[in-house]
């Protein structure tokens, strides 16, 4: 089940519940309310009815009033007054005497004598009725009784009518709940249902550029979409790195291996003496060693990215740091190139050790390669406002201005350093640009041809 239907069903059922539960009290203070009130119509009824009846034994004709009625009771008449209601809204009144005979009323029923003080309920010929007795107490009218009744039905019939009601209205409510549980459902877990289809038509296509439209909001499925559109948008890179390496990688190869099969091909074309046959393997020699850097090269670039996977920061001592890997570079000291370095002291960025020293080995080895006989580095770390650099310089061969964009590029090699270093493979720089990338950090070069180059990396205070 979804959890969408779920969802649904859970607040639709908690809808009933409530309306349940709702409806109950309604209906059992209604009857109390109800039961009251049939009550007090009655008592009332009753009460002023009382006030009607009088005895009378000095009787006049010329007394008599129109309306009145006169009844013969003992020596005289009992007269009941004409605002003596003998039914309203259900409810009866009729004059007893104290045997339980009738003298005034016609009442539905009869409904037997009771002693019994305020309202009863008493069951007669199945059905149910109120029952309220008094005893009259005026002179001459003692063992007359009034006696007051009503059918329960009165109550019964509105909350009959009221339960009619409710079994009505309660569908719409309950189909008015499961709607109003759907379409909610649906609004908040729509983030997660476009997720479903990206993540599916990433799966489907491998279209690793789709992303989920993100609409206002800052709750928890929106956080949850735009964490997925950021790992979409590692992965992605990650995924055209890959890729890009893949093809320029196979494409470096290439050329070595082209190299070795013609040669390999031109020297079993004939026989050869064995001076020629040593020099053509020296060839394919010298192929076989430029392969050899090209898959170090590619191991180490790997490297990188795993570790870029594992994200493995902690606090850096860059001041340390460059004092390591300069005095360790000044041991390969090569062409009597001098290297010199400065370091603030206590200058700590969050990033990854092990990257931090390829990024600065790579820059000073690239010095010594491209230096003059004699000549000099010179490292420096630095704090500026709130950014910390690292700055390498030497006065070697440096570049013709166009090639400083070109020189991050994977595989890119001047083409000066392409004739005169054998070891180069144009991966040192594309290394460092990445580690620069990976520590939010920006990387400048300035360099003149015949003169020397300047690598600048900014890391902005973290
Ligand atoms: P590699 O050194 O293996 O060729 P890099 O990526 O380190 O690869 O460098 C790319 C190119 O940039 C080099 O071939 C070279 O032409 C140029 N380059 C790098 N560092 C310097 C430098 N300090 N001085 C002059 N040119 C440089």
């Amino acid at each position: 089940m979804t959890i969408w239907a779920k969802i649904t069903l859970w607040f639709s059922a908690l809808m009933i519940v409530i309306f349940a539960i709702m409806f109950s009290l309604i209906f059992v203070i209604n009857r109390y309310v109800l039961y009251t009130d049939v009550k007090e119509t009655l008592q009332t009824a009753v009460d002023s009815n009382t006030e009607e009846v009088e005895y009378t034994d000095d009787f006049e004709s010329e007394d008599v009033e129109p309306g009145d009625h006169y009844i013969l009771y003992g020596d005289g008449y009992l007269e009941i007054d004409d605002d003596f209601v003998q039914e309203r809204r259900g409810v009866y009144t009729v004059l007893m005497d104290q045997k339980g005979r009738i003298i005034y009323g016609k009442p539905p029923v009869d409904i037997p004598l009771s002693d019994s003080e305020g309202v009863q309920i008493q069951m007669v010929g199945g059905e149910k009725y109120y029952v309220y007795h008094v005893r009259l107490t005026g002179e001459n009218l003692k063992g007359l009784v009034l006696q007051g009744f009503v059918n329960e039905d009165a109550s019964e019939t509105i909350l009959g009518r009221m339960v009619e009601l409710t079994l009505l209205i309660v569908p719409v409510l309950v189909l008015t709940a499961i709607i109003g549980g759907y379409i909610l459902a649906g609004t908040f877990l729509r983030p997660i249902r476009e997720m479903t289809i990206t993540a599916e038509s990433i799966n489907d296509g491998a279209d690793l550029s789709r992303r989920i439209e993100l609409k206002k909001g800052r709750d928890d499925l929106h956080q949850l979409a735009y964490s997925f559109n950021r790992m979409m948008d590692r992965l992605e890179r990650a995924f055209e790195n890959q890729r890009h390496f893949t093809s320029d990688v196979s494409h470096e190869l290439r050329t070595p291996v082209s190299a070795i099969l013609a040669q390999t091909e031109l020297t079993l074309a004939r026989d050869r003496t064995p001076e020629e046959y040593k020099k053509d393997l020296q060839l394919i020699q010298r192929q076989g060693g430029y392969m050899k850097r090209l898959v170090n090269g590619m191991l180490q670039y790997s490297r990188l990215e795993r570790m870029e996977m594992l994200s493995e920061k902690e606090e850096v001592d860059l001041s340390q740091l460059v004092e390591m890997v300069s005095e360790e570079q000044m041991l390969n000291s090569q062409k009597g190139i001098t290297l010199s370095y400065e370091a603030e002291p206590g200058l700590v960025i969050r990033g990854n050790t092990e990257m931090l020293i390829r990024l600065l080995t790579n820059l000073i080895s690239n010095g010594y390669q491209y230096g003059k006989e004699n000549g000099s580095i010179h490292v420096s770390l630095y704090k500026e406002d709130d950014r910390i650099c690292i700055r390498v310089r030497d006065d070697g061969i440096g570049m013709e201005a166009h090639e400083t964009d070109q020189i991050f590029h994977r595989f890119y090699q001047a083409d000066a350093a392409r004739s005169s270093q054998k070891h180069s493979m144009g991966l040192g720089l594309s290394m460092v640009a990445e580690i620069a990338r990976l520590h939010h950090a920006e990387i400048l070069v300035e360099s003149e041809k015949g003169r020397g180059s300047e690598f600048l990396v900014i890391f902005k205070k973290n």
